[in-house]
């Protein structure tokens, strides 16, 4: 079989890289890179499923445009195509300021498109409502690590995993959201069975399954058990002096902050023993080194930044951090969350983790792009804002790229009210239709994976660099051409570049000097040896592992800082309405809102669709057996799924996963129910926490378990179907409605 090249792979932040076996019109098999250093020859079931989600029937091959959402899309060339959104977009921008504009992307642009995005509207429109689907997964996490270490940059390396002695892994499904770190730290485990794997999370997991020691923390609770963590690690005397004395600042006041917590009261919290919370911290204690693994399970909270420096904290009170095998490692849930960071996506950023409120940052960003003055000094609306604002009509116009938030934000009767209120909505997608571009006025066909060359960074700072390996289909285009030929239309100039490489060669000289200093890591040199880890600041730099190895951090003052934080409440509670805690997560199949997996059979076989996980009590309680239909309601919606009785989700919680969504079974997305409240800083909305109560679904009014308003659908299309007959040879539609 003839091999089509390599690739990386377009799900999770693993960054695995994949050998495409096939032709230009079929794949048939997708394997692991041996020597690639992410996944070293692994890889799991969606990426060896890519072949299905190319030259799908849905697939976008010419732009699509409509007048009124009344009408259907009609097929157009991309010049009209532009030229009407450029027309909207500068009498809008003219009319009611540039805030009035939006682009929502995703972790699963390149680098080149989302720095596209960031000069052309933070530099040239003066607009920073740039955000992307990273703020319902990542932002906690940049705001945690900025805070405690500096800045943003997860300072360790996935070879961190077979070096450390202990590996804490916390709010994160591992073994499900990303299948090889999992399989890499088994084989570590086999290799070293003496190294310990620690997991804490409200839901038995299978990553739990695998764990040494498994502490179901509280849904919530996470913050107390740290403090707690943190009080019993003093009380044991497990403190690097040495490394708090020369690299810390705050120890101070974070060792009077835990001193001052009642024990008790923070066991109580985290629903956790004292024996419990002293296993672990003796193992920390007794660990040469020490690393933590986490992701949403941390950051999906209105305090997920307070979740990060509290565990930060444990890292800088034992001095695990800066050296192999240890470190705070936050994983990124897709494959180019990182390069968002990286390029400004974010609506607080600017390209090289610069700051739009910072004068400084702005100066040298406005300068490289020759626009003095250009760049609004208001950070700009975050994803969750931007649907408030659209429904507000503060927001006029929105630009979606590669994600479809009309299934993967929170509390969606809004999100679809906020897009049916947008006076022009964009999608640039690979496939039509999906939920978000059925509401759509124009709809641009992007190139998917596969089809286009693409950069990006991975959860440990590797820039990965992979060929177009197929033609694209029709007049599909990459995303950063997409939005540069939309640029020209508007008449800016810097716009022309001629090929990827350009884009990313501009990109690159943003970061230099910087943390994630890129400069040395040329389009030219990636195209050679495929993998350079930041910073690299050099064309002879060979990459950088691992970051604060010399322990100095990018502070004012080159310390680390303790932030002691109190555990908050979730913003809702479950009460007497709604007694049980809603956590929402993913599938080991199934990647984000289906666009992709639900087109590989061997996927769809394993997890076919939705269902809500509750404990045997409750189950018990509520009359409830497997597989029995439960209708599922919140402060914002109702939903119907069948039920898994299952053990491993504590009493009073119950789970959702969040792939499926309209085009499954019209309003039953887990993400009908959950709450849009996000945090102070981060913004990061509260997707693991919300109340919702319970009720089995009597037979009689059943339905199926698709559920949702579908069994509606289905009658009044029945109805309206008779009258247009009716209406169709006059005579009436039959029988009287009521027989007395
Ligand atoms: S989904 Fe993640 S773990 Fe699986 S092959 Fe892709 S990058 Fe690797």
């Amino acid at each position: 079989m003839s091999v089509v090249g390599e690739s990386i792979c377009p799900y999770c932040g693993v960054g695995c890289r994949l050998r495409i076996e096939g032709s230009a019109e079929h794949v048939s098999r997708v394997r692991g890179v041996e020597t690639a250093p992410a996944n070293r020859g692994l890889l799991c079931a969606k990426g060896a499923q890519l072949g299905p989600t190319l030259w799908t029937a849905d697939r976008l091959t010419r732009p699509q445009l409509r007048l009124s959402r009344c009408d259907p899309f009609r097929a157009t060339d991309w010049d009209t195509a532009l030229r009407f959104i450029a027309e909207i977009v500068v009498n809008l921008r003219n009319t009611y300021g540039p805030e009035a504009l939006a682009f929502y992307g995703s972790g699963q642009l390149d680098t080149p498109t989302v720095y596209t995005v960031a000069k052309l509207f933070k530099g040239c429109l003066g607009c920073n409502n740039t955000d992307s689907n990273s703020r319902l997964c990542m932002a906690a996490a940049v705001a945690g690590y900025r805070s405690s270490l500096g800045s943003d940059g997860p300072p360790c390396c996935y070879d961190d995993i077979d070096l450390a002695d202990l590996v804490l892994i916390i709010g994160s499904n591992l073994a499900e959201a990303h299948p090889v770190l999992f399989d890499r730290l088994r084989a570590s485990k086999r290799r070293r069975p003496e190294q310990q794997v620690v997991v804490i999370d409200p839901r038995r997991t299978p990553t739990a399954e695998a764990a040494d020691l498994y502490l179901p923390v509280a849904p919530g609770g996470d913050i107390a058990l740290l403090n707690a963590l943190g009080r019993q690690l003093l009380r044991i005397g497990a403190v690097d002096w040495a490394f708090v004395a020369a690299h810390t600042r705050g120890f101070d006041e974070y060792r009077h902050f835990l001193l001052s917590q009642e024990p008790e009261e923070l066991l109580a919290v985290a629903g956790l023993s004292a024996s419990a919370v002293s296993q672990l911290a003796e193992r920390i204690s007794r660990a040469g080194t020490f690393l933590s693994l986490y992701c949403m399970g941390l950051n999906q909270s209105t305090v997920g930044m307070w979740k990060n420096n509290s565990l930060i904290n444990l890292h800088l009170l034992t001095g695990q951090i800066g050296k192999p095998g240890a470190g705070p490692f936050s994983l990124t849930g897709q494959p180019n969350a990182m390069g968002g960071r990286e390029a400004g996506l974010l609506a607080h950023q600017l390209p090289g983790y610069r700051l739009v409120d910072h004068a400084d940052d702005r100066r040298e960003v406005e300068g490289y792009w020759g626009r003095p003055g250009s760049i609004s000094p208001r950070p700009g609306l975050t994803a969750v804002e931007m649907f408030r604002a659209l429904e507000k009509g503060q927001l006029k116009a929105i630009w979606i790229a590669g994600t479809n938030p009309a299934v993967s934000l929170p509390d969606l009767h809004h999100v679809r009210r906020a897009l049916q209120r947008a006076a022009l909505v964009v999608v640039q997608d690979a496939y039509h239709p999906t939920e978000t571009t059925q509401l759509a006025d124009v709809i641009l066909p992007a190139a998917p994976w596969g089809e286009k060359e693409w950069i990006s960074t991975n959860s440990e700072r590797m820039i990965g660099w992979s060929p177009q390996l197929f033609p694209a289909l029709g007049e599909a285009l990459p995303d950063w051409q997409i939005l540069a030929r939309f640029a020209q239309t508007l008449g800016l100039r810097g716009f022309d570049w001629g090929s990827v490489d350009e884009v990313w060669d501009e990109f690159i000289g943003l970061t230099r000097g910087r943390l994630c200093d890129m400069s040395g890591a040329t389009s030219t040199r990636l195209r050679a040896v495929t993998n350079l880890q930041w910073p690299c600041p050099s064309p002879d730099h060979p990459g950088t592992p691992r970051l604060y190895l010399d322990r100095r951090f990018p502070t004012p003052d080159g310390r680390a800082v303790f932030l002691p934080r109190n555990h908050q409440e979730p913003r809702e509670l479950p009460d007497h309405e709604f007694p049980f805690v809603l956590t929402t997560g993913r599938l080991y199949a199934h990647w984000h809102t289906l666009t992709r997996t639900a087109k590989a059979d061997k996927l769809v076989r394993r997890s076919p669709g939705p269902f809500v996980e509750i404990n045997p009590l409750d189950a018990a309680r509520l009359g409830l057996a497997d597989g029995d239909l439960v209708q599922l309601s919140s402060r914002r919606g109702t939903i119907r799924l069948p039920a898994r009785v299952r053990p491993g989700v504590s009493p009073g919680m119950v789970f959702v996963p969040f792939h499926w969504g309209d085009l499954f079974a019209e309003g039953n997305a887990a993400n009908y129910l959950t709450i849009s409240a996000i945090g102070r800083v981060a913004k990061q909305p509260e997707l693991k926490f919300c109340a919702v109560s319970l009720e089995k679904v009597a037979a009689a009014a059943g339905g199926s378990a698709g559920g949702g308003t579908g069994d509606l659908t289905d009658l009044l299309g029945a109805i309206r179907s008779r009258f247009q007959a009716a209406l169709a040879s006059p005579g009436g539609t039959g029988q009287p409605l009521c027989q007395t």
